[in-house]
């Protein structure tokens, strides 16, 4: 039985302010009993998001790091640096690839480097509009799952987060059946490489998940959660999108 897993991406938002409100009022509704709850902030606001969250089971994550541990490579983070904050890293959001220059490749160099620590990882993939209306998205998904998640030991520590680019931020959500075929699609694809220990493996979708249409899409029995962007930074919605979650 996979817990459910409800993870808020604030992505470039928020001030110092904001997000210690924010995370102060997720914390003070005590989530947590029926599924996993995290939210992964800006690198500043870590430390005081970490103290916001201590007395709760809201888990703290980051949105990126570095392969390297230290060292000369400016503007980045590394994998121990984050471990003194958090215990969670969104690795390969479609963002990141799109504007950043993320790949598979790279993807699954930090990957590695996040499972040689305490760091627990949430791997993005998904496919494009252009991709999808070109019959390609099984194509997309496999390649993603085979080349970013290559080699590793796949085990209940990773979750994949499906999110199709084309869901993301626009307010246009993949229908349950759609989406709960594509993360059927992929949890096979992941047993191709991990066998039965994909079972164990969670799978978030993500793409416009709000209060109003959670509860169906989590119903899904493929679906075992949701990363949110948008409606992750309400404290209001984002805790009803973790009722909704409960199984
Ligand atoms: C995301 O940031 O991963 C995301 C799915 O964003 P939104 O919920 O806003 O579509």
């Amino acid at each position: 039985m996979r817990r459910p897993f409800i993870a808020g991406n604030w992505k470039m938002n928020t001030t110092r302010a904001e997000a210690s409100a924010l995370a102060e009022a997720i914390a003070a509704a005590g989530p947590g009993a029926g599924a996993d709850v995290a939210v992964c902030v800006p690198f500043p606001h870590l430390a005081d998001v970490e103290r916001a969250l201590q007395h709760s089971r809201v888990r703290l994550g980051a949105q990126d790091v570095y392969w390297e541990e230290s060292g000369a490579f400016t503007g980045e983070v590394s994998v121990p640096m984050l471990a003194d904050y958090c215990s969670l890293v969104v690795i390969g959001h479609s963002e990141r690839r799109q504007y950043f220059g993320e790949t598979d490749e790279t993807v699954l160099r930090k990957l590695k480097a996040v499972l040689a620590s305490s760091l627990d990882p949430i791997v993005c993939i998904g496919e494009s509009l252009e991709q999808r209306k070109a019959n390609q998205t099984g194509e997309v998904l496999a390649r993603q799952v085979a080349n970013g998640l290559a080699g590793v030991d796949l085990s209940e520590r990773i979750t994949v987060a499906y999110e199709p680019i084309w869901a993301i931020g626009t307010g246009e959500t993949a229908t349950p059946e759609i989406a709960q075929e594509t993360c059927a699609f992929v949890r096979a694809e992941l047993k191709k490489h991990a066998g039965d220990a994909a079972d164990a493996i969670r799978i978030q979708y993500g793409g416009s998940v709000n209060a109003d249409n959670a509860r169906e899409l989590l119903s899904q029995p493929d679906i075992d959660g949701a990363l949110v962007g948008g409606a992750s930074l309400k404290a209001a919605q984002f805790l009803q999108i973790v009722e909704a979650a409960k199984p």
